[in-house]
């Protein structure tokens, strides 16, 4: 996933510097794969019990209600049991009825309700390999998003789209819930006739003349990796493997912006060894989606706010592609063991760009992605979290969501950067390479892969490195190797002559990109007078940005100036878009005076039911929402 950044603004981007040319060990024999983890880790997100019984594989037969809002159907199992019972993860689901093969009804009990949901206990005979599950979800089914015609881009159709990660999948399947546990799958989905439907799985092209899709996804995966959008969507080529499906009004767009995306892909199997999944497109969903995007394997989900018109934001799609290798293929065991995704993704990302868009590139991307971390780690030492500015986090007993921080991300990322920098590019690349052919479809946890490290990289190379203060300390250890980037002095230099008083329009901006913008507005004063707003928007335009990042960061600076002009295209803004990643540092800062926080009452009360779930609970806790009638839907 991308960015899941909770209070301060943007994030997820990060650099390397680049030796073309030093092609990586592309050459060398894939190893044999390593003897697998199961059973298993100890995964305290999930009410399963792998060890005495988990499935290996799922046929899902469902029909998706539009206008209900509510998915029917029935879950087929195939099952490894060694116990007369098997434990599955529910939440929000009406369990109809459970059978054998046979046809035979079994007994199941439904657990106490808990924030992991309710654990469903099927009794079972010993040997049993084939289970059903008869089911649908209801209003608190929070991984689906029922979206109305007019919260489309093209407004005629409604629309739907799951999220599953970290631990919604068991609400709109029973599951067993752990990034531990992989299985294939295969689906059956029957929607209205007028609308597509796609999944984390082979697609089709086109709309069928009934309604009725079928899929397969032939590797196994974990639960939170099933995927399903369903809505008037048309399809368009980029390259030989990749595509991107939108709304019929969108689609063209994001083809154009997603251009680079084969290259991308070339890149990446140049660097870590082949994409092992089949194609790779994206789907570009309406703009309530509430990440950047989503590994959802060979469909990446994602939202409509990269399509920034000038192709400057497509990083998103570099860190979601390397999931396919760093997350999707190599996997964390439990989610404390989340920077393994989400490290070692933001770090081959910045391979890919710096492979593709250069060095200078990089350089930005990866300060930009320092200063997020920063920011980060100060928040939440203020904030009494100091033990989650570790890599291997301890989640126990929250929601794993709430823990997912640009910590794992850019923490995570500057250790592998510190490694590369002691070792150097060849050797490390060899060592990844190896690292996602020997582990490919299987589970990690953070003590397995620091084993693996000593055995294959410190060791061998004589190398000391202190991988315990990396993984268990707090903050960042000294010896991390961090980015800086020229074309940011430059910028700094700009900023300085405007505070000094020459006029925005003077200031040499010829050629900045997205990141240099970014970098600019940043590091503006905290405090301006309406005077200097006023020469900033004439100049540059950025009220009326089409560039999230950049409309973010400015109207952050408006509400800590208090600026009314910028007031409508704020409020507009919350209201249309769902991505969490903007929606938390723009009401944040509103809420920081009296004023705001009426504000920000006001648009919340408005926007709500446009967001989806994962947003509304974080935001719901920020705003201390009291509003003792919430949305059916959750
Ligand atoms: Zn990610």
């Amino acid at each position: 996933m991308t960015s899941t950044v909770i209070k301060n603004f943007p994030s997820a981007f990060s650099v390397l510097l680049l030796i073309l040319g030093c092609g990586g060990p592309s050459d060398a024999p894939l190893p044999l794969p390593a003897e697998p983890l199961e059973p298993k880790v100890m995964d305290t997100h999930s009410n399963a019990r792998p060890n005495e019984a988990r499935i290996t594989h799922l046929d899902l037969d469902i029909t998706v209600d539009m206008a209900a809002e509510r998915i029917t159907g029935v879950a087929n199992y195939d099952l490894e049991a060694t116990a007369d019972r098997i434990v599955f993860d529910t939440d929000g689901l009406s369990i109809e009825r459970v059978s054998l093969a046979d046809g035979t009804e079994v007994e199941f009990e439904l657990g106490d309700s808990t924030f992991l949901g309710r654990a469903l206990t099927v009794h079972i005979p010993k040997g049993t390999k084939r289970l059903s599950i008869a089911y649908h979800t209801g209003e608190r089914s929070s991984a689906l998003q029922w979206l109305s015609p007019q919260q489309t881009a093209d407004r005629v159709h409604p629309f739907l789209f799951t999220q599953g990660q970290a631990i919604l999948t068991r609400t709109w399947i029973p599951v067993q819930d752990s990034p531990g546990i992989r299985f294939t799958y295969n689906a059956s989905v029957r929607v209205p006739k007028e609308l597509m439907a796609v999944m984390s799985a082979a697609n089709p092209t086109e709309r069928t003349a009934d309604g009725a899709y079928t899929f397969r996804m032939e590797h196994p995966i974990p639960a939170y990796l099933i995927a399903l959008a369903v809505g008037d969507l048309a399809f368009e080529p980029i390259g030989e493997r990749t595509g991107v499906y939108a709304e019929r009004s969108v689609v063209k767009k994001a083809a154009w912006e997603f251009a680079d995306m084969e290259r991308m892909l070339e890149s990446a199997e140049a660097l870590y060894g082949p994409y092992r999944w089949g194609r790779y497109d994206v789907i570009v969903l309406p703009p309530s989606f509430p990440f950047g995007g989503m590994e959802n394997p060979r469909l990446t989900f994602a939202t409509p706010t990269i399509l920034a018109g000038d192709r400057s934001l497509t990083a998103l799609v570099a860190h979601e592609m390397a999931h396919s290798w760093s997350g999707n293929l190599v996997t964390n065991a439990t989610w404390n063991d989340f920077w393994l995704n989400e490290g070692f993704t933001v770090y081959f990302e910045h391979r890919i760009c710096e492979a593709i868009y250069g060095a200078d590139h990089m350089g930005m991307l990866s300060v930009l992605g320092a200063q997020d971390l920063m920011a980060t780690m100060e928040r939440l030492k203020a904030e009494g979290h100091a033990s989650d500015t570790r890599l291997h986090l301890d989640v126990t007993g929250r929601n794993p969501d709430d823990a997912m921080t640009e910590v794992a991300y850019e923490k995570g990322c500057a250790m592998l950067r510190t490694l590369e920098a002691k070792v150097g590019r060849p050797v490390f690349d060899a060592f990844l390479r190896n690292y996602f052919d020997t582990y490919a479809f299987q589970s990690m946890t953070t003590e397995r892969f620091i084993a693996h490290l000593r055995e294959h990289l410190l060791e061998p190379n004589n190398v000391t490195f202190d991988v315990e203060t990396w993984t268990e300390g707090e903050g960042l250890p000294a010896d991390a190797v961090m980015a800086t980037s020229d074309r940011f002095k430059l910028v700094e230099a700009e900023i300085a002559r405007w505070t000094m008083g020459t006029k925005a329009r003077e200031l040499a901006t010829k050629g900045w990109t997205t990141f240099e913008w970014m970098h600019f507005l940043r590091h503006l004063p905290a405090t301006m007078s309406t005077e200097q707003i006023k020469d900033l928007d004439e100049a540059f335009g950025f009220t009326a940005s089409g560039n999230a990042e950049v409309l973010v960061a400015w109207l952050q600076s408006c509400i800590r100036n208090d600026h009314d002009a910028a007031y409508n295209k704020l409020d507009q803004f919350l209201n249309t878009v769902g991505r969490r990643k903007y929606l938390v540092p723009l009401y944040t800062d509103l809420i920081a005076t009296e004023k705001g926080r009426l504000m920000a009452q006001t648009i919340y009360r408005s926007a709500r039911s446009n967001y989806h779930a994962v947003s509304v609970r974080t935001l719901d806790e920020l705003l201390a929402w009291k509003d003792s009638k919430p949305p059916a839907r959750f």
